[in-house]
């Protein structure tokens, strides 16, 4: 890419534009993130809104580490639906083989801005499969969601993080 273009992504923001795009085009808003993350931190902040959490993601989506993490998920698992690979990697993406966990580590990239407190949610969300998550698991002919799962736990894990960090005296990290 010319350093041309590339200053044209960064001013237009272009590349929040196509993440939120692209969360949307597969059937995930805001407020399905948000519900995780009230979910999450409701044992902490009683009184926390939903939207409050909503605000929350939109920061979190705002990063453009986040933006590129979201974006390579996604895209991965479209081209997938589009038999843009080979034949093996294609059947093991299809089917979310379990010993595959390049997904796992690519939603890391996002949790990692939020230290160890956003790797503990991100693995508590991730295995009891809450909210929308749960709904990107089922596995559905012709549809790849392999790497958007992880990507939905990631962000919820990361707003989660980022409102624990701002109101640390009510929290117990090791709760979860
Ligand atoms: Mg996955």
């Amino acid at each position: 890419m010319s350093q041309k273009r590339h200053e044209k992504l960064i001013k237009l923001d272009l590349l929040e534009e196509h993440a939120l795009h692209l969360l949307e085009k597969r059937g995930v808003s805001i407020e399905d993130i948000a519900e995780i993350v009230l979910e999450l931190q409701q044992p902490y902040i009683p009184e926390i809104t939903l939207e409050e959490c909503c605000r929350n993601v939109r920061h979190v989506l705002s990063k453009r580490e986040v933006q590129y993490g979201v974006i390579t998920a996604i895209e991965i698992d479209i081209a997938t639906e589009k038999g843009s690979f080979s034949p093996i990697l294609t059947e093991v993406l299809m089917h979310d083989e379990g010993l595959y966990g390049v997904d796992e580590i690519l939603a890391l990239s996002i949790t990692n801005i939020y230290g160890s407190i956003g790797l503990t949610n991100f693995g508590y969300v991730d295995k009891v499969k809450m909210g929308i998550v749960a709904e990107m698991d089922e596995e559905k002919p012709e549809r790849c969601n392999t790497f958007i799962d992880d990507i939905i736990a990631a962000l919820a894990a990361a707003a989660a993080s980022r409102i624990a960090h701002a109101q640390p005296a009510r929290q117990d990290v090791d709760n979860h």
